[in-house]
């Protein structure tokens, strides 16, 4: 591991600045600390309300993550107040908490980390706290207090496991006093510390250690099968992609039982090599490597029986859940809820690795910290035998509400969040509308049409607006029942299943019956009609196999109720879509799956239908084309303009729970057309 210090960007800056500067480099090496984890600190000199300079440890708050850390995520505590504490004999986690809110500085700012007691009471300037895979590595073992004198003798004091907090806090300082000239801490199946005079010595140190824990872990493994070596083969390519496509949904739906999922599979030859050897189904089941970890990925993962199907995948998360509800009835107390008791993480032998969140976001992070749990695994199984926190004190983390409480500073679910939309004919205005609309309600959107870049782009634009990564653009062509099935499926796999589409591609020619060509009316069916109904039908397969019901939506046309003249293709194929949607919602209600309509009238924005026919449909109503929005505007009972935006309301209405009674309807989004009443 290199030490990314760079003196030319550090020179200049404060102790904060500093203290920011470091953080970010240890956030931005993985191999340190994932997603929140890890703490940092700075002694150094502040002023209060009162225009007074006071000595103050800055040290992370609780919530903020290293990698992108800021000044104001750094609390000051007051010293003076802070470092009485170090001679109590006791404090309780809340006790902890509420003195600490009052040692802060500043009252509103963030939450103090739970090890900010360490930071305090060591009296060295800057110190650094990460739970380095490597380090994990070595004091997940059986034992740690030998290895870790092997490599690093006895400059580091040997911390056993204890529950971060006052205990260990005092443990720390203890350990220090009574061992000068230490250059950090071990902390047995939790990390590392290390302290210095300045922020570079504190870091280097981080490095320095790492790295030796490194090598010594490297020297090991030299010319040694990874975990016991494999004990069978991975899938092709394609059986892989056929297993997932197959059984994501129904893992989904499992996990899914208390709290909707999305799911991301991940794999890579090392995760390979991982749910292949024979020795990870009896590592990974020890335990998580530290409690930071715990609180994401949970104490165990799932591990599959090589080849599940459907009901083997059903009845192994199952017997996960009864195991962890057994596990909660044993070490839980008195008002303490269970959690989920759904895997966070599954392993399959031959496949790879799963993970599952409330979005896209939090999979990916899920997976990203088990990947490093199996680093930590394969370098414990080298040096020695992986070993975790015994179960009581496993529990303790994980169900430990200074922990959870950083969970709870995540803002709330938004009302579509957990759920998977597909929209077609994405790069027009009312798909575009309808994409931007569900993503910002929080689901997971796939914007499809035939142009990818444009629905790519579109996707693009509408996470940088969320400042999530919620929209994806794939291509599709909804008249090629290959597309068709490949968009679906790259859904399926991208997320773990599906829960709404809105059909919405369409296509429009004007032309007075008689005068109309054989192969326009084909065209018209080929999208209008033909093309809700390839989409549907593969997305209602998928629906079926999830079996946590769905919805549909199928945006069709006021010329449905209302036909206008030299409109038969356009119209009599949307009359089609509308009958497809009420026979979908016949079939689809014992299975929860609910499918309505929405019909829009004249949307022009955006419109590339309406680009294409607008002359035509001005002379079929007799005005010129300048005035076809306002005869469209004026011909409503509100006088009012419909536009796209319109269209997406009714449609986020009529996908969402708020119309969850409600099936085989019709909304109409028209300002009120007397002739186009549904009846
Ligand atoms: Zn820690």
């Amino acid at each position: 591991m290199k030490s990314l210090w760079r003196e030319s960007e550090a020179r200049g800056l404060d102790d904060l600045g500093l203290l920011v500067y470091r953080s970010r480099l240890i956030g931005r090496e993985p191999k340190l600390c994932v997603w929140g984890g890890g703490n940092t600190s700075t002694k150094g000199y502040a002023t209060d309300f009162r225009g007074r300079r006071r000595q103050v440890v800055f040290v992370k708050g609780s919530g903020s993550d290293l990698k992108t850390s800021q000044r104001r995520d750094y609390p000051a505590l007051l010293l003076d107040d802070v470092l009485p504490a170090l001679t109590f004999s006791a404090m309780t986690d809340e006790e902890m908490v509420d003195y600490l809110a009052h040692c802060t500085l500043d009252p509103k700012a963030p939450r103090p980390s739970i090890e900010a007691l360490l930071h305090a009471f060591v009296p060295e300037k800057d110190i650094d706290h990460t739970h380095a895979d490597a380090i994990l590595a070595l004091t997940n073992t059986t034992r740690p207090r030998r290895i870790a004198r092997r490599v690093f003798g006895s400059e580091l004091l040997y911390i056993p496991y204890l529950k971060p907090g006052f205990l260990l806090a005092k443990k720390v300082a203890q350990e220090y006093r009574a061992h000068p000239g230490a250059k950090g801490a071990l902390l047995v199946n939790h990390g590392l510390i290390t302290w210095g005079p300045n922020a570079r010595a504190s870091y280097e140190r981080t490095i320095d250690l790492v790295t030796r824990a490194e090598r010594f872990i490297a020297r090991h493994l030299r010319g040694r099968k990874v975990l016991g070596g494999p004990r069978l083969q991975s899938l092709s390519p394609a059986r892989r992609t056929a297993w997932l496509f197959e059984n994501l949904p129904h893992l989904r739906r499992a996990v899914s039982r208390r709290q909707k999922k999305v799911l991301t599979f991940t794999t890579s030859p090392k995760i390979l090599s991982y749910v292949n050897s024979r020795l990870a189904p009896q590592a990974s089941g020890a335990g998580a490597a530290t409690p930071d970890h715990m609180l994401r990925t949970k104490r165990v993962p799932l591990f599959l029986p090589p080849a599940a199907g459907a009901r083997q995948i059903a009845r192994a998360v199952e017997r996960y859940a009864e195991a962890h509800r057994r596990y909660y009835e044993r070490f839980h107390s008195p008002g303490q809820a269970m959690l989920d008791p759904a895997p966070r993480v599954v392993l399959v032998p031959g496949v790879g690795m799963i993970a599952a969140g409330k979005d896209l976001a939090e999979a990916r992070m899920v997976a990203e910290i088990y990947d490093h749990a199996m680093d930590v695994q394969i370098g414990a199984c080298a040096v020695d035998r992986y070993r975790s926190l015994p179960l009581p004190k496993a529990f303790e983390m994980e169900y430990w509400s200074l922990e959870l409480y950083k969970l709870s500073l995540a803002p709330p679910d938004h009302e579509l969040a957990r759920q998977v939309a597909l929209v077609t004919g994405a790069a027009g205005g009312i798909g575009q509308a309808i994409a931007r609309k569900l993503a910002a309600e929080g689901a997971q959107v796939v914007l499809t049409d035939l142009a990818r870049e444009r629905v790519r782009a579109i996707a693009r634009e509408i996470n940088q607006a969320v400042k999530a990564e919620r929209a994806v653009g794939m291509a599709m062509d909804v008249t090629s029942p290959a597309s068709v099935e490949r968009c679906v499926r790259d859904t399926v796999l991208a997320f773990g299943g599906l829960d709404y589409l809105v059909s919405n591609a369409g296509t429009a020619h004007v032309a007075a019956v008689d005068e109309l060509d054989l192969k326009d009316w084909e065209a018209s069916f080929k999208v209008n009609a033909t093309g809700h109904f390839l989409v549907a039908r593969e997305v209602v397969r998928v629906l079926k196999q999830q079996a946590t019901g769905g919805s549909l939506v199928f945006v069709a046309s006021k010329n449905v109720l209302a036909p206008g003249k030299e409109f038969g293709a356009y119209s009599a194929a949307k009359s089609a879509e509308t009958q497809l949607a009420r026979i979908l919602a016949i079939e689809g209600g014992e299975f929860g799956i609910r499918a309505n309509i929405v019909h829009p009238d004249g949307v022009f924005e955006g419109s590339g239908l309406w680009k294409r026919i607008k002359a035509a449909r001005a002379v079929s109503h007799g005005i010129r084309p300048r005035e076809l929005e306002r005869h469209y505007q004026q011909r409503n009972l509100m006088k009012v303009r419909v536009e796209a935006q319109d269209v997406a309301e009714a449609v986020f209405f009529l996908l969402s729970r708020r119309s969850a009674k409600t099936t085989g309807c019709m909304v109409t989004v028209d300002g009120g057309l007397r002739e186009a009443f549904p009846r």
